[in-house]
């Protein structure tokens, strides 16, 4: 089996080779802009090229491609071996986007996607509450609509990166008289307003990504709501698919198996390297055929979703195999290291490739995470045995 690129595709890296070449990084006057500037401008310009944010229609912004799952890896593979910004990530574009296109109105789409798919603004995701969170319908943040405005009263928790967006979407319950699920809506809030209060709460690896966000009389106009009033339940419902798709690609599990081999290399076991050692080398082939296994399971799905049909519960088991694989791949990594994994900055996590010993204890500890986000574990578990596998309902959940 040749599992090479055909000529077209080489054709085409060829192609994405020769733009970076002249596009990247940025020469003259330009290069004296500001980081933030400079990317913006290249990505705007690798847009109009055709190499980013291909899945969104040029009218939004989006360079509107053909989905190409293939053409998708290599303009990545180039993109990352030249340094240059790729598509913006997070939840903006990961979550918001998508939601917007499948669901907004029309000025929503123009007013808020491109400039977020360029990384001017950045969202956060008003979902969780303390008496709301794997029972998201319990939410009990208040909307009224006063006038031509939403007022919105309560508190959210978990709410990630709410210290630095611009934006906010959130579930509010808005007609307290209907069902749990019915009450709901999905509003867009404006994050620079003294009606919202933002505290950083601490987090195993001693930083602080994520934070309590209290809404005191905070205001939005009443049109910046998608979905009808009391839909917010089943828009809410898209967002959490499109979080699931980005929670479950396998690309961070084949940067971190990649660095956790670099690490085997240069670790030393009975002054010899690790990757020599038959035992090291086992656990590493058990942890390489998940990744394998996530990295074909991850096309399955993109394939699925690019084609416009409902992966089902496949993007749930990608997102349970991204969990276990994180967490098999640092725990091997810690065994490595040693002692000098004990020396980890939990800065070092975002901003250095993850061949350095230290590094790993904090990628462990952000590991034990991503059984929680987006949904934990056992409760997407019972959704697979139950949605996927037709089994019966889980009764301990009911009782619960
Ligand atoms: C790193 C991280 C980032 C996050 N970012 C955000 C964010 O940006 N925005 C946001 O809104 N939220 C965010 N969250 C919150 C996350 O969505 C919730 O923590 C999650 O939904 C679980 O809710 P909970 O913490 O209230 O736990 P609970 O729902 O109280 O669950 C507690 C335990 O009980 C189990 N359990 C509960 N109900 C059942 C059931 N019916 N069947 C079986 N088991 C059950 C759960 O599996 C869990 O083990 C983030 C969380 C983490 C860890």
């Amino acid at each position: 089996m040749d599992l090479g690129y055909s000529e077209a595709y080489e054709a085409f890296r060829g192609e994405v080779q020769s733009f970076l070449a002249s596009a990247w990084p940025l020469a003259g006057d330009e290069a004296r802009l500001s980081t933030a500037e400079q990317h913006a401008l290249f990505r705007r310009r690798a847009i109009e090229a055709g190499y980013l944010a291909r899945r969104i229609p040029r009218r939004y912004g989006g360079s509107e491609q053909e989905p190409d799952v293939l053409k998708a890896t290599i303009i990545r593979e180039e993109f990352r071996a030249a340094g240059a910004p790729g598509d913006v990530t997070g939840i903006g574009p990961s979550m918001l986007v998508p939601t917007l296109l499948e669901r907004g109105e029309e000025w929503q789409k123009e007013r808020f996607v491109a400039r977020t798919m360029t990384g001017e603004f950045g969202w956060c995701q008003g979902y969780s509450e303390p008496g709301a969170g794997s029972d998201l319908a319990s939410v009990r943040t208040r909307a009224e609509l006063v006038g031509d405005r939403w007022v919105v009263n309560g508190q959210k928790v978990w709410t990630s990166g709410a210290q630095t967006a611009d934006f906010m979407f959130c579930l509010c319950r808005t007609e307290p008289e209907a069902s749990k699920h019915a009450g709901i809506s999905y509003l867009l809030l404006d994050m620079n307003q003294p009606g919202i209060e933002v505290r950083p709460l601490r987090q195993i690896t001693g930083e602080s990504h994520f934070n309590e966000v209290f809404l005191n009389d905070a205001e939005t106009p009443a049109d910046w709501i998608v979905g009808a009033r009391g839909e917010g339940w089943s828009v809410s419902r898209s967002t959490l698919k499109h979080e699931r798709n980005s929670i479950g690609s396998a690309e961070q599990a084949v940067l971190f198996f990649d660095g956790l081999v670099k690490l085997a290399r240069n670790a030393r076991r009975g002054g010899r390297p690790a990757l020599e050692d038959p035992a090291i080398r086992q656990r590493l082939v058990e942890v390489e055929g998940l990744v394998r296994a996530h990295e074909y399971s991850g096309y399955k799905q993109l394939t699925a979703s690019a084609r416009g049909r409902d992966p089902g519960i496949i993007q749930l088991m990608n997102k349970q195999l991204t969990t276990r694989i994180n967490h098999a791949l640092s725990k091997l990594a810690l065994d490595l290291a040693d002692d000098h994994a004990l020396l980890a900055p939990a800065e070092w996590v975002r901003n250095l490739p993850p061949t350095e010993a230290g590094v790993w204890m904090a990628i462990f500890l952000e590991s034990l995470g991503g059984a929680i986000a987006g949904g934990t574990s056992n409760i997407q578990r019972n959704i697979i045995a139950e949605r996927g596998l037709g089994l019966p309902r889980d009764r301990a959940a009911q009782r619960a």
